[in-house]
This record gives C-alpha cells, structure tokens and sequence, in this order.
C-alpha cells in the first residue's frame, strides 16, 4: 500500500533541494519576456504550449511579452508514470489554431535529449508557419542546442531530475512554485 503524501512540500523528504527560487524563475522569465517583445516587434507571435510541463511557464511568460500574443496548447507523452523517458513520442493532443504564415513560438518545459523537440519541430515543420523557434525554461547542460534549433532559454541545468513550477513526477508537484530536485529513492508516494 503507498503512504499518504506529506501534508507539505516543505517537509517532504523527496524534494532534495532547492534549484531556482521563485524570485530566480520570475527575473529570468521578465529577461526572455522582454528579448522576445523585442524581436517580434510589429508581429503578433502564436506561443504553442507543449502541454502539461510548460503550463505554468507560459502563464508567466505570455504576461512578461509586450505584445499582441495568441496561444494555443500542444500535447505530447514521452514520459510514463517514472523519471526515465520510454524512447517514444506520442501527440496527445493537437493544435486548433491554423498554423499557415504565423509567427509560431513552441514554448518548452525541458530540452533534455531533445526528442520531444525532434519530433514536434518535425510535425510543425509542414504546416506552413512563417517562422517556428522554440523557447524552453529550461535545458539540460548536455543538450544540443544548437542542432535543435533552440533560440531562447532561460536556465541550463546539470542532469538530477527536477520538479515544481508545471514539471511533475507521477503528475505530482506541477504547483510548487520553486524548482526543485526530485530524489525518487525518498518518495514515500511514487
Ligand atoms: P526529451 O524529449 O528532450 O528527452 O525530454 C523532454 C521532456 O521530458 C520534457 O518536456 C519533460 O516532460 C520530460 N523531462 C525531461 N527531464 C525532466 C525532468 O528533469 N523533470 C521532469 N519533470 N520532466 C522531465
């Protein structure tokens, strides 16, 4: 039988550490918020939410842009219910916004081996968009992000795994507002 979740994320002996503080995550954010209302002055860029991680950072990411945003959500599983990834890239759900001669900006939890990014950058690539460059929070310090194509992010981060601020384990912790790193041997729930 699993035991009861801990009454609190404060006292709660799987998350580890700390890794960005609340106040770290809102700065960066203003940081990409700001770049992009300057290179996309005079468009009115379409954020697409790769769903269910990116939930919280495009929240405050689309308030920190200064311009005309659209948003429509993408979902993808490569992940099961444990902290590896199955190797497989699934669409969950698709967009519903037409996606011809728009500004599209795929908004990103984690690049981590980047084949999430593969596989959606393969089918956005078709849909005739004026422009597609991805945005993630985060990205891991062995990814390539050059070859993926990936324009913005906001912190590089060495390989434990992470939760809070949308990313989940077992869809727990999406709501902690800080990210922190997850110790799956001392999760007394998963
Ligand atoms: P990739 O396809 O780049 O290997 O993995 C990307 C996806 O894996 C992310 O969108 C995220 O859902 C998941 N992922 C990778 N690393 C982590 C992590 O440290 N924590 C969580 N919660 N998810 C991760």
């Amino acid at each position: 039988m699993t035991e009861p979740a801990p009454a609190s994320f404060a006292t709660d002996p799987a998350i580890e550490r700390v890794l960005l503080t609340e106040e770290q995550l809102r700065r960066r954010i203003e940081e990409l918020g700001a770049q992009l209302t300057e290179d996309y002055v005079g468009r009115a860029p379409l954020l697409v939410c790769v769903l269910r991680g990116a939930y919280v950072f495009l929240t405050d990411l689309a308030r920190s842009i200064d311009l005309p945003v659209e948003i429509d959500f993408i979902a993808v599983s490569s992940y099961g219910a444990t902290t590896r990834t199955s190797g497989v890239v699934r669409l969950v759900k698709d967009l519903e916004v037409d996606l011809t001669d728009r500004d599209v900006i795929l908004v990103e939890d984690i690049v981590d081996t980047g084949l999430t990014l593969r596989y959606l950058r393969r089918s956005l690539e078709a849909r005739g968009s004026a422009s597609l460059e991805v945005c993630a929070l985060l990205a891991r310090e062995s990814a390539d992000l050059e070859g993926l194509g990936v324009r913005y992010v906001g912190f590089t981060i060495p390989n434990d795994f992470v939760v809070g601020y949308g990313l989940d384990a077992g869809e727990r912790y999406r709501n902690l507002r800080y990210l922190a790193v997850y110790d799956p041997d001392a999760d007394e729930v998963g």
